[in-house]
């Protein structure tokens, strides 16, 4: 009710949306083996982009989404500090020497231009100083470095290799699912990718979901508890922990620009037992688990989380 979800203090408790779910992304590089901080993001829906094939899972789209990835143009900060120092160092030598010679030199130039010689030459060895103990720290992206020019102005910074991998954090309590099925044609038509969605009652995010990070690029995020794949027969109650339960599909009859939708979802009829049921505009009809599952052409599927406890509530 409305009245708790004010708190005796008169504030309203901050409500979190159960679509909203958190994401975990790494990032490593192949060349220095640097895996910067694993970021976090919040989500409220996946969005796959349907493949230009006749058929696909929907575990086949989450293996994707969660695989290990090797990415060409990455710029790696701990790469960029390394050449930064190595330039640091060389001009350092060289100003260092030119400074001695004009010493030696009595006739040189002496006074303000010599001051100011001498007071760059400090800031370089300053600016060494903080690539040095960020290197030795492991801090990389701390606050001080922003003041180093790293891509040293005349280099080019040379990309390099790196890993990256996505996984879920915290999975949401509904687990939206959203297909793109635009096709993009070069002639600037917009056609409906029909390709067929397989999909279980059951899903299982287990595999797909942090554990144990792991900082190693060539190593996946977190070593999978097990490995899904179709001939899996299915989730083993023992091991998974992020069980969904399908709660409704929604289909898009018709072509790209014009089609009709229509919702399958179930409901509770009594303690025990639920129903699905096939609403059409106006049209309500009981409805079979098995014709929910054949609806290939989804557009959307939202997943309940449930616990072990809920697996006696079959469908009916
Ligand atoms: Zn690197």
């Amino acid at each position: 009710s409305l009245t708790s979800l004010v708190s005796p203090t008169g504030a309203l408790k901050r409500l979190r949306s159960p679509f909203v779910g958190t994401s975990a992304q790494r990032t490593a590089c192949l060349q220095c083996g640097y895996t910067a901080a694993i970021r976090h993001f919040t989500f409220d829906s996946l969005s796959f982009h349907l493949p230009l094939q006749t058929r696909q899972s929907l575990l086949e789209c989450l293996l994707t989404y969660t695989h290990l990835d090797t990415i060409d143009d990455f710029n790696c900060q701990r790469c960029s500090v390394s050449k930064t120092l190595a330039q640091l160092e060389e001009q350092i030598l060289t100003e260092s020497s030119a400074a001695d010679a004009r010493r030696l030199d009595r006739t040189g130039t002496k006074g303000r231009r010599q001051g100011v010689a001498k007071a760059h030459l400090a800031k370089l060895q300053k600016e060494r100083d903080t690539l040095l103990r960020a290197l030795a720290e492991n801090n990389l992206e701390d606050a001080s470095m922003e003041k180093i020019d790293l891509l040293r102005s005349g280099t080019s910074q040379r990309p390099t290799r790196c890993t990256k991998q996505i996984m879920f954090a915290r999975p949401p309590p509904i687990l939206c699912v959203h297909f793109s099925r635009s096709i993009f044609h070069p002639s600037g038509q917009t056609l409906k990718n029909d390709c067929h969605v397989d999909f279980p009652e059951i899903l299982d995010l287990t595999p797909f979901v942090t554990g144990q990070l792991e900082t190693q690029p060539r190593q996946p995020l977190t070593k999978a508890r097990w490995v899904p794949s179709p001939s899996t027969t299915g989730p083993d109650a023992a091991t998974s922990t992020f069980q969904y339960r399908l709660q409704a599909v929604l289909v898009h009859r018709g072509s790209h620009s014009s089609g009709h939708f229509i919702t399958y979802r179930r409901a509770r009829v009594d303690q025990a037992s639920e129903q699905w049921f096939r609403i059409s505009d106006e049209t309500v009809d009981p409805v079979e688990l098995p014709q929910v599952l054949a609806a290939g052409d989804a557009y959307m599927l939202f997943y309940e989380r449930i616990t072990p406890q809920d697996m006696h509530l079959r469908s009916v």
